[in-house]
């Protein structure tokens, strides 16, 4: 069976990731999304297993000691981690699976993984970026400061990856990684075995 694709997006807080994963999701039928395991404290609406597995810290150290994880790092002072076992299961059973994860943790997954389709998601500028962290409402100002400064750093990475969509707008964003997840799958590379039996002269006969 043709094993399915691995989709990392990145991006600074306020690129409007989370929103453009959670249309994707809606939109591509056969996506996965990996739900990652993290030691920060749930926020307001957030579900445990529907957002992230919130975990203790202790519990996410063991995790990284006995190689749970396909990828870890540290974020903003906590621990974030991708599930390695059901990101393989599911590639492995043909779905397609999206990462949504910073770029320490995209660069990890490059290494071990680098058939992956790595997606950079950029504001259409800094000072939209601005608005949309100051506008979720959620941070406090000194955790607002933090975010967008290391946005500053985090955009000097996009030429680590294979493709960068700007969202300006959440639908056109949308329709770019959609038209990007299309173009990987027709790649000839996937499957040539199969296409080239597929086509043998005697297999019409
Ligand atoms: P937040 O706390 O706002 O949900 O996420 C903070 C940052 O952690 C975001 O850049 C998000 O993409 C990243 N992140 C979420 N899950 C993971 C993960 O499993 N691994 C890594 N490396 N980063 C993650």
């Amino acid at each position: 069976m043709r094993t399915g694709q691995l989709i990392v997006i990145s991006g600074p807080s306020g690129a409007g990731k989370g929103t453009v994963c959670k249309q994707l999701l809606r939109e591509i039928e056969n996506l996965k999304i990996s739900v990652s395991a993290t030691t920060r404290d749930p926020r307001e609406g957030e579900v445990n297993g529907i957002n992230y597995h919130f975990t203790e810290k202790e519990v996410f150290l063991k995790g990284i000691e006995e190689d749970k994880f396909l990828e870890h790092a540290k974020v903003y002072d906590n621990y974030y981690g991708t599930p390695k076992k059901y990101v393989m299961k599911e590639i492995e059973n043909g779905n397609n699976v999206l990462l949504e994860i910073d770029i320490q943790g995209a660069l990890q997954v490059k290494e071990k993984y680098p058939e992956g389709v790595f997606i950079f998601i950029l504001p259409p500028s800094m000072q939209e970026l601005k608005n949309r962290i100051v506008g979720r409402g959620t941070e406090t100002a000194e955790a607002i400061e933090k975010r967008f400064k290391s946005a500053y750093e985090e955009i000097k990475y996009v030429e680590k990856y294979d493709y960068c969509v700007v969202n300006d707008k959440v639908e056109l964003a949308v329709e770019r990684i959609k038209a990007i997840i299309t173009a990987e799958t027709c790649k000839v590379k996937h499957d040539i075995e199969e296409i080239i039996s597929k086509f043998r002269e005697e297999s019409i006969c």
